[in-house]
């Protein structure tokens, strides 16, 4: 079997690299964490152009193939208000609990309760040579926070494939078969399982 593609990941957050190489097939694409973070300014207008931002700081930094990703929840009834800016939603230094309490509070009235996570992963092997790939699901918001697992909007997000209304946070097994981010990977893996070009592999 010809060897992994190497990136390292455009993240200072060990636990990411965790979760990547968990959602990856280490014999198609072998992620490691990076030895420094770096404070990469997300100003970009869309999810690709963030990941695209953290990418490209990354690798002129370490000169090697990176993976960045980013992702959020986009809400029907709140245009504008989470998408991109989902880690910040409300304000910095909020918890992640203060910040699904603000959304369930800002969703109260509404009767559109439409939402879906999104994951954008970009393979960044030189400026020449750039993939995207998407993850999306589909899902409502809940009228209130359900399980403990997981992490960000988990308890609030309710999937639409997820049988008896169960939030994201109750199901840790479907989430990992079935999240944003590992349909995101999903592809990617099938894409680079089947892609013959020669790029370094070092
Ligand atoms: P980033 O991709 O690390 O910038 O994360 C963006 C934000 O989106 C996170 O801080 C969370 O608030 C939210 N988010 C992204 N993915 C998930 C998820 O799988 N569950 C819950 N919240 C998420």
């Amino acid at each position: 079997m010809s060897r992994p593609y190497q990136f390292i990941l455009a993240s200072g957050n060990s636990h990411k690299a965790s979760e990547f190489s968990e959602l990856l097939n280490p014999e198609v694409l072998a992620v490691s964490a990076a030895s420094d973070k770096l404070e990469v300014v997300e100003d970009g207008k869309s999810f690709q152009a963030n990941a695209l931002l953290k990418a490209k700081a990354y690798f002129d930094k370490y000169k090697k193939p990176v993976l960045a990703d980013d992702s959020g929840l986009v809400v029907n009834a709140l245009p504008g208000e989470l998408g991109i800016h989902s880690a910040r939603f409300g304000g910095e230094g909020l918890s992640d609990q203060q910040r699904y309490e603000l959304l369930l509070e800002k969703m109260k009235d509404q009767t559109d309760r439409k939402a879906y996570f999104v994951c954008v992963l970009c393979f960044y092997f030189s400026p020449e040579k750039i993939f995207f790939f998407e993850g999306r699901l589909q899902g409502e918001i809940g009228h209130a926070a359900k399980g403990g697992h997981g992490f960000g909007y988990d308890p609030v997000f309710i999937p639409t494939k997820l049988a008896e209304g169960k939030s994201f946070a109750e199901d840790p097994n479907f989430k990992a078969k079935h999240s944003h981010r590992a349909v995101a990977c999903q592809q990617a893996e099938s894409f680079f399982k089947g892609f013959n070009e020669t790029v370094d592999k070092s």
